[in-house]
């Protein structure tokens, strides 16, 4: 066990101290998982739709206070982590509604009987990043506890608290011990463990592409399920039919919310150039009209980065670009980055390539609509994006051409609990919320009866 400091990222301040598990500490959590696998498997399927829904209240009655903890551990802006709490809240109460209905096929077939099953996996090892941790927690959380699983979840080490508490929150709505575990630590020790751990039957992870990879390739040692949420780099394409003032007045919440810490970003803005000059006269005020200040701030729309390395890798891509528009930021502790937008000077621009994870959008102009989706699809991501115009045909066109998993016409939204998320490309594999997410955390079994 190794003690570590969990900062404030607005204050540098140390929020708390806490121990990090060893693999020996991750080892004594899978077993524990593995046990507690054998009885809640077998637990009456409404018995544990009862208990989610029991989870669900206890997150509800604790949703200003895990709020307040995200805001202080990860500077989220307190709205917004609101919204997070509230949103694990919805994923158990949702999937509070799957144990019985996990309903299999009965198949026709000659000679006897033929009936499907779907059996829950196992220990599934949660993997989360630093950038939403409630909400990413809960989308594995709730579909595969409802499926029969058991779960151990290890949170980046810049944001354990929340799952901390959450996984208190759990025990106390009657959760059997060992069904839910958060086990805080590193990447290099948890992580790795989950990985190579022959209990651990499947891996869900959130975080970047490249150790994402990773972790598919050491899961294929045991072939184990992997569901992968990655990188993304998408395009927010406004077309000259649009409503240009509103395209202009969402532009900046789709590329700067969370601070831009959101692999939804839309972190590329393609304008048809015949209304480029008119869309960024609407543009500056909406971003300099997007605060960025105090989390705790009702009014703020954006609040730190989550450290001063991430702040330092995000300012060499403002550096390296031509700025466009500058917001503000608090001067002095906290890791700050003004929201900014760069005039892209092509394809290749590294700021307009890759993925910044922070509060900076590049613009392109497009001539046409073929172009536009050619520029769009020119990235190995495929995660999300939006299509701005009033043009039904087009958009239903352009929507079918845009190579990623959520797309939004004339909003920014990507993410519901109700529909599925996920990526095309090296954004990801597998999906995850949605009707469909407990079916990922399940086997499906055939049993034929000859009669
Ligand atoms: P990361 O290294 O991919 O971390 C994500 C999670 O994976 C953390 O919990 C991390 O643990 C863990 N991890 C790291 N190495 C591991 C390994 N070898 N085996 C198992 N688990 C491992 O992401 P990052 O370094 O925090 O951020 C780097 C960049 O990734 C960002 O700038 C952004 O571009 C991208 N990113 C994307 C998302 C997304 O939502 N798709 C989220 C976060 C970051 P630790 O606690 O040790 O960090
Ligand atoms: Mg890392």
């Amino acid at each position: 066990m190794t003690r570590h400091d969990v900062l404030n990222p607005a204050t540098e301040e140390v929020v708390k101290t806490i121990e990090l598990a060893d693999e020996r500490a991750a080892d004594e959590a899978i077993a524990r998982a593995q046990k507690a696998f054998e009885t809640w498997r077998n637990t009456d399927p409404s018995d544990r739709a009862r208990l989610l829904r029991r989870f669900a209240d206890r997150l509800d009655a604790a949703n200003e206070e895990l709020a307040r903890l995200e805001v202080a551990n990860a500077g989220h802006t307190i709205g917004n982590a609101r919204w997070e709490a509230g949103n694990v809240r919805d994923l158990m109460e949702y999937s509070a509604g799957a144990p019985e209905r996990l309903t299999g096929d009965q198949i026709p077939v000659p000679g006897g009987m033929n009936v499907t099953f779907h059996e829950p996996i196992g220990v599934v090892g949660v993997i989360v990043p630093w950038n939403f941790p409630m909400p990413i927690l809960g989308w594995a959380l709730g579909p595969a506890l409802a499926a029969g699983n058991t779960v151990v979840a290890k949170p980046a080490e810049l944001t354990p608290l929340t799952a901390m508490r959450i996984a208190e929150l759990a025990l106390e709505a009657g959760l059997p011990e060992g069904v839910f575990q958060v086990v805080p630590g590193s990447g290099a020790v948890v992580g790795e463990r989950f990985t190579s751990h022959p209990a651990v039957r499947k891996v869900v992870f959130t975080g970047s592409t490249a150790v994402g990879k990773h972790i598919m390739a050491r899961c294929s040692d045991q072939l184990k399920r992997v569901t992968l949420e990655l990188g993304g780099k998408n395009a927010n394409i406004v077309f000259a039919d649009a409503d240009l003032d509103a395209a202009a007045a969402a532009a900046p919440g789709g590329a700067f919310d969370n601070a831009g810490q959101d692999c939804c970003a839309r972190s590329r803005i393609l304008v048809q150039r015949s209304v480029l000059d008119e869309f960024l006269e609407k543009l500056e005020p909406a971003v300099r009209g997007f605060a960025c200040g105090d989390p705790s701030d009702e009014s703020t729309g954006m609040g730190p980065l989550i450290s001063a390395s991430h702040r330092d890798k995000v300012q060499e891509y403002i550096e390296g670009g031509d700025v466009l528009v500058r917001g503000t930021a608090p001067e002095g502790k906290g890791y700050w980055a003004a929201p900014t937008v760069l005039m892209s000077r092509g394809p290749e621009d590294r700021a307009f390539a890759e993925e910044v994870f922070g509060p900076v959008v590049s613009v392109l102009p497009f001539e046409d609509e073929a172009e536009a989706v050619r520029i769009a699809n020119d990235t190995d991501y495929g995660l999300s994006g939006s299509i701005w115009t009033r043009d039904v045909g087009r958009a239903i066109r352009v929507s079918r051409g845009v190579e990623s998993g959520n797309l939004s016409v004339n909003s920014h939204s990507s993410v519901r609990y109700w529909t599925p998320f996920g990526g095309f490309k090296q954004s990801g594999l597998g999906r995850e919320l949605g009707p469909d997410a407990v079916k990922a955390f399940t086997e499906t079994k055939n049993v034929f009866f000859a009669s």
